[in-house]
């Protein structure tokens, strides 16, 4: 086997303003939360995305948790979502007494089953949460139908899908971009994510209610009139000054990473469909996908698994990740009682099967025919 340089499952791409922008909070002053970049970015993230209200928090997982806050969602209350999530989706509702009801996966694109979400609505359903998973869109229309007729909230986790769009049939039969389709939605910008700001995250929602009270849940609940005065239990969870500044220096080349993101997972495609037992997320006509993570699925005939199949790449010197354990296996979760011996098969199974490979916005195509190679002689000499 030939020694190279080892292949990184992602490194972010910063050679554009950030450091000219982050020089600017030091040399002002500016690095706090109160700083002026924070509502610049705040602004055009949202307004990028199609939302009228951007509230920039320190990470995707309190972007969650203050989006249903702001929802007014509270003890007792379900929301739907899918098994095969993180568990931030989880935790948010957790943490403000509500309770997760999942559901199983659709097998080709990974994301939430949308046909078995209407036989979980009970009288205590609130709302539902699509996770848009590796950048591949949800099929939103079954859950605007639904959400209709049911009288539900739409929470979109958009973690993962930073300029996604998906086509709406019942919606105005237009592109609509992910983030921009519920009452309200939320964005990481983790290290790993479309773009980034080191750890941060933003509630995106075109009502003024909801971007007032997701701002306050941020600032410890403090009331305009008087401060230091509470009502309301909150947290912390402002964006410092020195995120926004690397946040907008990200957002001026997001189209320009999302086309880089789409060629190479075009390529990979292209490369990797040429070996046997390798399954990708199919991209829905409905679906502009931006493909996070390049992620695939072994096929169980060829007797490997995710975890063999990450062993062996580790081998070349290729960074590669498993996919999420479905939420109704977790530990900590069966021991709150939330899951009840229910089975979400294609969860079970995307787990057993899955990866991703090194998806990184500086990956090259050299690189992607080292990974495919690789690929090669693994599933054949197995
Ligand atoms: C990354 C991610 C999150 C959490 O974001 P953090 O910024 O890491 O807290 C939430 N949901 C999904 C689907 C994610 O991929």
């Amino acid at each position: 086997m030939a020694v190279r340089r080892p292949i990184p499952v992602n490194e972010p791409k910063l050679d554009g303003r950030e450091s000219e922008y982050l020089l600017k909070c030091i040399t002002s002053g500016w690095i706090s939360s109160e700083g002026p970049f924070v509502g610049d970015f705040e602004r055009l993230f949202s307004s990028y995305v199609g939302g009228q209200y951007g509230t920039a928090v320190c990470n995707g997982t309190a972007a969650l948790e203050t989006a249903l806050f702001a929802l007014g969602i509270q003890s007792g209350d379900e929301i739907i979502m899918p098994s095969f999530t993180i568990i931030s989706c989880a935790v948010a509702a957790l943490r403000l007494g509500a309770k997760p009801v999942f559901v199983d996966i659709n097998r080709e694109t990974w994301n939430m089953d949308t046909s078995q979400v209407e036989s979980k609505v009970t009288s205590k359903t609130k709302a539902i949460m699509p996770v848009h998973i590796f950048g591949h869109p949800v099929d939103m229309d079954p859950l605007f139908d639904i959400a209709d007729a049911y009288k539900l909230k739409i929470i979109e986790d958009a973690a993962e899908a930073h300029g996604a769009q998906y086509l709406s049939k019942t919606n105005t039969h237009t592109w609509l971009k992910c983030g921009a389709m519920g009452d309200v939605a939320c964005f990481s910008f983790y290290a790993n994510k479309i773009i980034t700001t080191g750890e941060g995250g933003m509630v995106v929602t075109n009502d003024p209610a909801i971007a007032k009270r997701a701002a306050s849940y941020r600032n410890l609940c403090f009331k305009p009139e008087r401060r230091f005065y509470h009502t309301e239990l909150c947290y912390n969870f402002r964006m410092t000054n020195l995120q926004a500044a690397v946040g907008l220096a990200q957002l001026e080349r997001i189209e320009e990473f999302i086309a880089i993101k789409r060629s190479l997972g075009e390529y990979y495609r292209d490369k990797l469909s040429r070996v046997p037992g390798i399954r990708f997320q199919v991209e829905k006509p409905y679906a502009k996908c931006v493909y996070w993570m390049y992620a695939i699925e072994i096929d169980e005939a060829t007797e490997l698994t995710a975890d063999l199949v990450l062993q062996r790449l580790g081998q070349y010197g290729i960074g590669a990740r498993p996919f999420f354990m479905g939420l109704h296996a977790q530990p900590i979760l069966q021991e709150l009682g939330v899951t009840t011996g229910e089975h979400f098969p294609h969860t079970d199974k995307a787990y057993k099967q899955g990866l991703y490979l090194p998806s990184g916005l500086t990956l090259t195509r050299t690189q992607i025919d080292v990974v495919s190679e690789a690929m090669q002689e693994i599933m054949a000499n197995n």
